[in-house]
């Protein structure tokens, strides 16, 4: 588990762009070190902190004469004039993950990204670590944005981070010593402009690594380029980290049966067998990793079990905010599915879900074009659905909120939504 110096930073004064949680994290670890920081952000974020030199509805380009290094945070557009001018000028851009990880730089560095899965990994990881009895800081979506770890953790503390394609696409030297790729699907298409430039950011992870890394991917993953120098490990089924035969398998031995997996679903067992990789791969103790395997009960608003009421099953998966995720969330059942759809749809097609439930529950904005292409019972309310399908369901049978939809027409998130769900079953 060797570390490699990290580069220093560029000389400041330092403008940070977008103020939302990554941006403010990077402006106090900044200032905590003594930077000279100003800070923009185009729209206007509440909560900003005190003894922070912030303008909101700003684009940033008067502040920026006088910066000498910008931190744009993932949300901001590589477009935004602003990051346009500074690249144009020759002034440093570095994004939050680079600052952070270059401010960490004593601290063993796990970063995770794919399309989905990060958070329910980088979670997992970071429980496998406890089990391990060694020291872990998770960071990334669901948790603390990394640069707010900076003076913050005992030495030796690992991180494990979530990383995004938004965020890769702002690395410069970034260099995790183990680096997960999970999946890839298309996905933030309207960001990224092609599925080979989003590939690409996700493949930045890869690039600078040495060879005493360790890069994670998929074995059927079909990029046999992942770039760097890191050690290779493959997951799944015919990798290192095999999948067969009911078991996960590593160095030709079993390490845990499928049924054991404290999480639900083959592609959980995907995030499980990716996790697994990385932590053997590092030198974590077989036993402390199927531990935290068999412990795991998974990630809040995630095929999240919240009761069961007459022997039926009630699962929150409020962050299935699209067909492919309630796809993968209804092939996790074996028993009859009461599912609940709908909220504000994102332009998609819903159509794959046809037939795919014992019965269908619909809420919100989306219910016409739900109806056509889905079918099911209208119900308007989270309320009146989760009513309806208790009245419905018997005894071994499973009420699944798994909405493929955004929530925003009823709920300020998909998390106040998933607790609403809980909340009824109380
Ligand atoms: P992320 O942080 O990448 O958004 P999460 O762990 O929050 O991922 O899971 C988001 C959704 O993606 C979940 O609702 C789940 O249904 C789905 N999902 C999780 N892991 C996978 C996977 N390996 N393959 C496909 N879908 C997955």
């Amino acid at each position: 588990m060797s570390e490699r110096p990290r580069p220093p930073l560029p000389p400041g004064p330092w403008l940070v762009v977008g103020l939302a949680r990554s941006g403010v994290a990077a402006a106090r670890a900044l200032q905590a070190r003594g930077e000279s920081v100003v800070a923009v952000d185009a729209g206007s974020p509440a909560g900003l902190p005190d003894g922070l030199d912030a303008h909101v509805r700003c684009d940033g380009l008067a502040q920026l004469d006088h910066a000498r290094a910008v931190v744009k945070s993932p949300g901001v557009p590589r477009e935004a004039a602003v990051i346009a001018a500074a690249r144009s000028r020759g002034i440093a851009v570095l994004g939050e993950i680079e600052l952070g990880w270059r401010l960490l730089g004593e601290h063993p560095f796990v970063a995770v990204t794919g399309t989905n899965g990060k958070t329910t990994t980088v979670q997992l990881l970071g429980h496998i670590h406890r089990e391990a009895g060694l020291p872990v800081a998770v960071a990334g979506n669901v948790g603390d944005a990394l640069s707010g770890l900076v003076g913050s953790l005992a030495a030796g503390t690992v991180i494990v981070c979530e990383v995004s394609s938004f965020q890769l696409e702002d690395v410069i030297d970034f260099a995790p010593e183990g680096a997960v790729l999970l999946n890839v699907q298309p996905d933030h298409l309207d960001r990224h402009g092609t599925f080979e430039d989003y590939v690409g950011a996700k493949l930045r992870m890869f690039a600078r690594q040495g060879t005493d890394d360790v890069a994670v991917a998929p074995a059927g993953l079909g990029i046999e380029d992942l770039g760097g120098c890191a050690r290779r490990v493959r997951f799944g089924s015919g990798g290192d980290l095999d999948d067969r035969a009911g078991h996960l398998w590593w160095d030709d031995e079993p390490l845990i049966a499928h049924d054991e997996i404290g999480l639900r679903g083959a592609h959980n067992r995907a995030n499980a067998a990716a996790a697994a990789a990385i932590a053997l791969a590092r030198g974590i103790d077989p036993d402390a990793v199927r531990a935290g395997l068999r412990g795991f009960a998974g990630v809040e608003h995630r095929l999240e079990d919240v009761a069961t009421i007459d022997g039926v099953l009630y699962v929150n998966d409020s962050k299935a905010t699209n067909v492919a995720s309630s796809l993968v969330a209804l092939a996790s059942f074996d028993a009859p599915v009461h599912l609940i759809l709908g909220g504000r749809g994102k332009g998609q097609d819903f159509t794959a879900l046809r037939d795919r439930a014992h019965r269908v529950y619909l809420i919100g904005e989306a219910t016409p074009q739900l109806q056509a292409e889905v079918g099911g019972v209208a119900c308007s309310t989270l309320h009146d659905a989760v009513g309806e399908a208790r009245a419905a369901a018997r005894d071994g049978e499973v009420v699944l909120l798994s909405p493929a939809c955004a929530s925003f027409d009823q709920f300020t998130d998909y998390e106040a939504r998933g607790r609403a769900f809980k909340a009824l079953l109380r």
